[in-house]
């Protein structure tokens, strides 16, 4: 006891500790050198009170206070590398986006731009122009709406084809999507009333024509996003929901979720219905995420037939629901890349993280590997595993990404304490625990981030 009382007077005056930083690393406000300070010395005094520091230098105070100025200057909101395997991952920010788009979001934010003025008239234009047109041509829509989330587009869709009457769901399409949107939650919101059909795993063409009556403002069909139903199931195609539906003058609206306008089948991945061959199946309106499969910053998109979608564009509720102009500029700036396949495919990044062929994943874990072990990490070994990897975002719920990690083994570290510790490094890097063992997944790793990577390691071993 005696010894951590002798430690703790050796603790230096917040005041002095933050002097010091300010010497050092001059040129921040000076909330920051005494916030940091203040930090340090709390954690010193902590670990000394828990018996992990049993020696208290000057440079331990140093790299103590450097290491707590570095965090409390980090913004809240911050780059993570994502060794998680999931590409779309909704904690992480979902998707990453096209150098494209980053530059067209940069051009348009830092001056003035055309957003609603057309040039070639010299008078007021709409925000909805600058991707109507591509929206039109990528999915073979009549016409096109943009707004804020997929959510968003749900909401007013409904709003305003349905408030104050039905709309026949299945029950086997009433999903929750991440916690807080729930099918049946936001139909209340849009002021209409839940007409459920069928049962859990089975309903039929009859049970829609049924329910319809002169309550009916439209029959709806929900992308089962991120689950499936297997076994004995049955479920009405789109196309046999739009005829049944158009028999009766009414509309089928179709939520789609993640929104993908590449045939993924093609490379070798499990197929996700595109936004095209939805339209084709004649569903009268499609909604969909920008930042799930199409990879663009986030946004509802709203595509179908014309008379339908200026109804959506009219309602006051898309002024709350509007989308801004740095999305509208990232937006099309990736819809612009769809145009060519190939490009797609190589600068979105969403995209290319998919389709990456497993042999290629290898490759690259292989090298990481390569440039950990000769890191110099004493108590470290790596190695190459074959994992599964998840596309995440409500998509391809049943479509496993066949990938590589490279496996981290600490001999004093358990991979909670590994990954704990990682988490906290410049940049943070979140990895995955699975089966007792820590894994950097490298399929969701950007090359130009495997020596951040390297680095984050190195800062956890020189502390260990
Ligand atoms: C993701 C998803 C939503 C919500 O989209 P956001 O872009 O997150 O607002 C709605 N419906 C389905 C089917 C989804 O997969």
């Amino acid at each position: 006891m005696a010894e951590k009382e002798r430690l703790l007077s050796q603790i230096p005056a917040v005041h002095l500790v933050a002097e010091e930083l300010a010497q050092r690393h001059p040129g921040h406000p000076a909330v920051f050198y005494t916030r940091a300070a203040r930090r340090a010395t709390e954690g010193l005094r902590r670990e000394i009170l828990a018996g992990r520091l049993r020696e208290l230098s000057a440079e331990i105070v140093h790299r103590v206070a450097e290491e707590s100025l570095e965090e409390v200057l980090r913004p809240s909101l911050c780059p993570v590398l994502n060794a998680t395997g999931v590409v779309v991952h909704t904690n992480l920010g979902r998707a990453p986006l096209a150098e494209e788009a980053l530059e067209a979001i940069l051009s348009v934010a830092r001056g003035y731009s055309n957003l609603e003025y057309r040039l070639s008239e010299g008078r007021r234009g709409s925000r909805y122009e600058h991707v109507e047109g591509l929206l039109r041509e990528l999915t073979g829509a009549e016409a096109a709406l943009v707004v804020n989330n997929n959510a968003a587009a749900v909401l007013i869709t409904l709003n305003t084809l349905a408030r104050g009457k039905e709309v026949v769901v299945s029950r086997g399409e009433l999903v929750e999507i991440g916690g807080s949107f729930r099918m049946p939650e936001v139909m209340a919101w849009a002021g209409c009333r839940l007409r459920e059909v069928g049962t859990t795993n089975r309903t039929h063409l009859r049970d829609y024509e049924e329910a319809i009556n002169e309550e009916t403002a439209l029959l709806m069909k929900v992308h089962k996003s991120n689950y499936a139903l297997v076994g004995f199931t049955k479920e009405v195609s789109g196309a046999e929901l739009a005829e049944l539906a158009h028999k009766y003058g009414l509309p089928v609206v179709e939520d789609l979720g993640s929104g993908c306008l590449v045939d993924f089948s093609r490379y070798g991945v499990r197929k996700e219905p595109t936004v095209q061959e939805i339209v084709r199946t004649g569903v009268d309106i499609v909604t969909f995420s920008g930042d799930k499969l199409l990879g663009a910053p986030q946004a509802g998109i709203i595509v179908g037939r014309r008379e339908l979608v200026e109804r959506i564009r009219s309602n006051p509720l898309n002024r709350a629901l509007r989308i801004d102009k740095l999305t509208l500029a990232g937006l099309e700036a990736t819809l612009r890349l769809y145009l060519d396949e190939g490009l797609a495919r190589e600068h979105i990044p969403v995209l290319s993280m998919i389709l990456m062929p497993a042999r290629e994943v290898r490759r690259r874990a292989l090298r990481l590997k390569r440039m950990l072990s000769r890191a110099g990490l004493p108590g470290f070994s790596f190695r190459v595993v074959p994992t599964v990897c998840r596309t995440g975002g409500g998509a391809l719920p049943l479509a496993d990404l066949p990938s590589f990690a490279v496996a981290v083994e600490s001999d004093r570290l358990s991979p909670e304490e590994l990954h704990a510790r990682l988490r906290t490094t410049e940049p943070p890097v979140v990895g995955r625990i699975e089966e007792e063992r820590f894994l950097l997944e490298v399929r969701t790793l950007f090359p130009e981030d495997f020596p951040l990577v390297v680095r984050a390691l190195k800062q956890v071993a020189s502390h260990v």
